[in-house]
């Protein structure tokens, strides 16, 4: 692994803001900014970047905000196409869109790359672990017979 590029990351950025800037940013757009692409239709498509080719088998749908190409079988989302087109991680992908779009990156005050992901990753768990935890708590509390209605039904 080379650690040459210039580290724009200081932190993971939250899931929200992630979702949030794939919503606004248009795949379409980024995309051109490397591949020149033509309108087919719903879609669009041009010559692979990551294959060589001399038709054209590489799609963007910018309704769905993926690209595919037919050729080499690469495909994902807009964050996909920089990590794969720049070489670089996930994380400095959504900064790379972010700037370009001028949307302002939110305030992570974390620790190093990396170990602070897989932290965030384990206390998802914990959240999920948790909340199931009280799922079962809450639902054991709730007995059938003291459930009021079911037996004072057959009075009339
Ligand atoms: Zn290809």
């Amino acid at each position: 692994m080379a650690f040459g590029n210039q580290q724009l990351t200081d932190g993971p950025l939250p899931q929200q803001f992630i979702d949030d800037l794939r919503l606004q940013a248009n795949i379409v757009q980024v995309v051109q900014d490397y591949v020149p692409l033509k309108r087919a239709g719903r879609t669009y498509k041009g010559l692979c970047p990551f294959h060589s080719e001399k038709t054209p088998s590489f799609h963007v749908d910018p309704e769905k905000g993926f690209f595919h190409c037919f050729g080499c079988n690469v495909g994902g989302d807009v964050f996909k196409f920089l990590e794969l087109h720049e070489k670089v991680g996930f994380q400095d992908a959504v900064r790379m869109l972010a700037q370009k779009f001028g949307v302002s990156l939110p305030e992570t005050e974390e620790d190093e790359e990396g170990r602070s992901d897989a932290r965030l990753r384990e206390s998802l768990l914990k959240v999920h672990e948790q909340a199931a935890a009280f799922f079962r708590e809450a639902l054991a509390k709730v007995r059938p017979a003291s459930a009021p209605g079911s037996s004072s039904r057959n009075g009339t």
